[in-house]
């Protein structure tokens, strides 16, 4: 029997779903210790959104960073876990308030600067979301045009009627929406329709797939919205990109996502280059 061999292969089994979970619960309290401290931990990176053809930087999108114990924790790990508790509404205000913060301060060099924020399905699901991103934006000063809230095609599949009700009063209040790896879900046209969608974000997959990228941009036309290409790393897929009319790219050829203190200096940089 296995047991004579040493651990049997469920004990083995079990072993490793104890650690899995031992990780989780102990990630989970030194998140939601971190989020309340108002630890240096966690901080949001920006990466610059460019206009494909020129380099300039148009945006940034916030991305949420964590470092637990000085070892960084991927954002999909730390994400599904404040998705899993209850920690995603503060995180993502935190994150929300935040880049607007700093969005503000970078507006004198760039005032059309705007600003993309990842949003949770969960936090569509909490009925006073749409208030508290109105609050914030209030807070911060920056017109609400300037904001771009990216959801998932998930969440648009979401019937929840609070979801609607909450995309519905962003929309009304200026907001502006995002499908964020447009192509990686489930999402049909007709859920698209649905909502005032501002601009598709086609998946980073298809960074090498010159006919999904053409079928994206297509789209965007038909459904006269935005298209943006994520997930840019060489100068070939770049050239793609323009050809096929893109006007928004991101991606590590240009630039990774940076703390706000280099974002700055880029701004400054371009602004001064547009003075010249
Ligand atoms: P996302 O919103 O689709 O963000 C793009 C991800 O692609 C980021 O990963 C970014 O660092 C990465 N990326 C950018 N350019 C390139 C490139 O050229 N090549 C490659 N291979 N990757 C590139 P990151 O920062 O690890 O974030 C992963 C995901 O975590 C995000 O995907 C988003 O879904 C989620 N996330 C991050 N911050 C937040 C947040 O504040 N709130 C919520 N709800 N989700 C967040
Ligand atoms: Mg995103
Ligand atoms: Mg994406
Ligand atoms: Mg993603």
């Amino acid at each position: 029997r296995a047991k004579s061999h040493g651990h049997s292969t469920l004990e083995i089994f079990d072993e490793a779903m104890g650690e899995m979970a031992f990780r989780r619960m102990h990630l989970e309290t030194q998140l939601r210790k971190d989020l309340s401290d108002h630890a240096p931990a966690f901080w949001v990176a920006y990466q610059p959104i460019v206009d494909p053809l020129t380099a300039r930087i148009v945006g940034v999108e916030a991305l949420a960073r964590w470092h637990s114990h000085g070892q960084s924790v991927s954002p999909d790990e730390f994400i599904r876990i404040a998705e899993e508790s209850d920690l995603i509404h503060d995180l993502g205000l935190r994150v929300l308030r935040t880049s607007l913060a700093a969005t503000t301060v970078w507006s004198p060099l760039q005032p059309d600067l705007s600003l993309a924020v990842n949003v949770s399905p969960v936090q569509l699901r909490r009925a006073d979301f749409c208030e508290r991103v109105r609050e914030a934006l209030r807070e911060q000063g920056l017109s609400p045009h300037l904001l771009c809230l990216e959801i998932t095609e998930g969440a648009l599949l979401e019937s929840s009627s609070v979801s609607i009700r909450n995309l519905t009063e962003l929309h009304q209040a200026g907001v502006r929406l995002a499908v964020d790896d447009f192509g990686s879900g489930y999402s049909s046209l007709s859920q698209l329709r649905r909502f005032a969608v501002h601009r598709l974000k086609a998946d980073k997959s298809f960074a090498e797939d010159i006919p999904l990228l053409r079928a994206v941009a297509d789209l965007g036309v038909a459904l006269r919205c935005e298209v943006l290409a994520e997930g840019i790393e060489t100068a070939e897929q770049r050239d793609t990109l323009v050809q096929l009319g893109y006007r928004l790219a991101q991606g590590y050829f240009w630039h990774k996502p940076r703390p706000a203190s280099e974002i700055e200096h880029l701004l400054v940089r371009q602004a001064a280059q547009n003075t010249t």
